[in-house]
């Protein structure tokens, strides 16, 4: 492991813990993700090398690096929990990446910290193998996004429910600075933590904040427009995040945290996969409105920084919040456009698009084969989405709107078909796929399935003819419905 980088760890203390990791038993590769290595300018071979095994497990930290937990609070399902923080993750500083972009490298699974609150700070195989394969499933989907650069086995075993194997997640983000990271320190009143760790975002993510006499309003429409946009995107593409707690919620925009997440098969707007969601807060649908009310909490903790008089703080913040929709809103209609194949906008379209939703809630339709069939229905190749439809008449009846609608686009269009393949995936990580791999790691140590999973979700709107299983959405006997927050 070369030297990182380690900008955080030069912020003040009380943002962190050093942290000495826990040597595990056995470090075993199970995946090294060599184009991100390469991407971040890594040395494969070192990072496969004993000693690197030793870093990618947490198992002993060179004495040129450093590991720490990172200190933040979050409103989990809406109760606010004051100190939560790396419990069992630690950072391990930062490289510079073929784009110029400073990425975090975290394990995740390390062992307990400060943070621990009695958990024992290990992973599982199962969820360490589910966030490699959906955190860069996102990634090949054009998401924002953590990824993941490595999954280790520790050669021992961790307790839940049952016993399991452990495992150790790296994981590479723009930043680990999440909502819940501002409200740590909103909590204690430590307006000049707040301060700090406003300047060091807005170095790191929105340096152009800083040109203007408004830095932190610029910092908050920034981070509204960038979770907006992330979320719309989520909506294109039917993933359900799960547990949109203000602490899984970053300020870079990217996606964090795979635990309970799920991409529907039938579409159903209230869907919700999470054992502990019980409330539907975290539903489908419901993701922009949850957005807003996590952007709320953040833009509380800014307050002291906006205005020294307080009502005008708020109206600063209340203004900025109502921009959420102006970045939402083009994101998704314009993707839902690029989905139906049209390139112009017009009145109708709205009504057009949220008819083809219910008729997909009401039959039932596969979500994501639905949208990729559309393409099927202009060429006539390839499996249309009219099939899918239990009472094809309703599916007609609109497919004929649609049809005159896309008669009134601009003549010759010839990039129409490749616009909606690239904008309907046909492959996503279908939750009984990645039960599947998990299973076959865990129950036999055969990671086949999970090679060959991950290698078809690289390239998600490439037609793969010898793999339409993954494509494919689950038999009544597959299906899973329950997922679990990452233990
Ligand atoms: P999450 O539900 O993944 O967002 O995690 C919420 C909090 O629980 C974070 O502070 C985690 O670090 C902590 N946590 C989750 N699992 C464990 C574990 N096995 N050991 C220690 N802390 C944990
Ligand atoms: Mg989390
Ligand atoms: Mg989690």
């Amino acid at each position: 492991m070369p030297t990182l980088e380690f900008t955080y760890a030069g912020l003040p203390e009380r943002f962190f813990e050093r942290t000495t990791p826990t040597p595990v038993a056995a470090p075993r590769l199970i995946k090294l993700n060599l184009s991100l290595a390469e991407k971040l300018g890594l040395d494969a071979d070192r990072l496969r090398s004993p000693e690197g095994l030793d870093v990618l497990s947490g198992s002993r930290i060179p004495d040129d690096m450093q590991a720490v937990a990172q200190a933040y609070a979050g409103h989990q399902f809406g109760n606010f929990v004051p100190q939560l923080g790396d419990g069992r993750a630690l950072l391990l500083g930062e490289a510079i990446d073929a784009d110029g972009v400073r990425r975090d490298l975290q394990l995740k699974g390390s062992g307990p910290t400060r943070f621990s609150r009695g958990g024992d700070g290990r992973a599982a195989i199962g969820p360490v193998l589910r966030e490699y394969i959906v955190s860069e499933a996102m990634h090949a989907l054009g998401m924002p996004t953590t990824r993941s650069l490595a999954a280790v086995a520790t050669g021992e075993p961790v307790y839940r429910e049952h016993r399991l194997p452990g495992a150790v997640l790296t994981r590479v983000a723009a930043s680990h600075i999440r909502i819940g990271t501002f409200q740590y320190f909103a909590a204690r009143g430590d307006t000049d933590g707040i301060r700090t760790l406003a300047d060091y975002a807005i170095a790191r993510h929105y340096p152009d904040a800083a040109a203007g006499d408004q830095p932190y309003l610029r910092l908050l429409e920034s981070v509204i427009a960038a979770q907006a946009r992330l979320v719309a995107r989520w909506m294109l593409v039917g993933f359900i995040h799960g547990v949109m707690n203000t602490d899984n919620m970053t300020i870079s925009g990217e996606t964090i945290d795979y635990g309970p997440c799920a991409f529907m098969d039938d579409f159903d707007p209230n869907k919700v996969f999470s054992s502990i969601d019980q409330q539907g807060r975290y539903a489908f649908a419901n993701q922009p409105n949850i957005a807003v009310w996590n952007l709320a909490r953040f833009a509380e903790t800014l307050l002291p920084l906006l205005h020294e008089d307080p009502d005008e703080a708020l109206k600063i913040a209340e203004g900025a919040l109502k921009t959420f929709k102006e970045h939402y809103e083009p994101v998704f209609h314009g993707g839902l456009r690029d989905k139906l194949g049209l390139a112009t906008e017009a009145d109708e379209d709205t009504q057009l698009i949220s008819d083809l939703f219910a008729l997909m809630a009401s039959q039932k339709t596969d979500f994501t084969l639905t949208f990729r069939g559309l393409g099927g229905e202009l060429d006539g190749e390839g499996d249309g989405a009219r099939m899918l439809f239990s009472d094809p008449a309703a599916f007609d009846q609109w497919a004929e709107r649609w049809h005159a609608r896309i008669a009134r686009e601009p003549q010759h269009d010839a990039g129409r078909l490749e616009r909606m393949r690239a904008a309907n995936p046909k492959y996503i990580p279908r939750n009984h796929r990645i039960e599947e791999a998990i299973r076959a790691a865990e129950d036999h140590g055969d990671f086949a399935p999970f090679e060959e999973l991950v290698a078809v979700l690289a390239k998600p709107f490439d037609e793969q003819p010898d793999k339409a299983r993954y494509a494919a959405p689950p038999e009544a006997h597959e299906l899973v419905l329950r997922t679990f927050c990452g233990t």
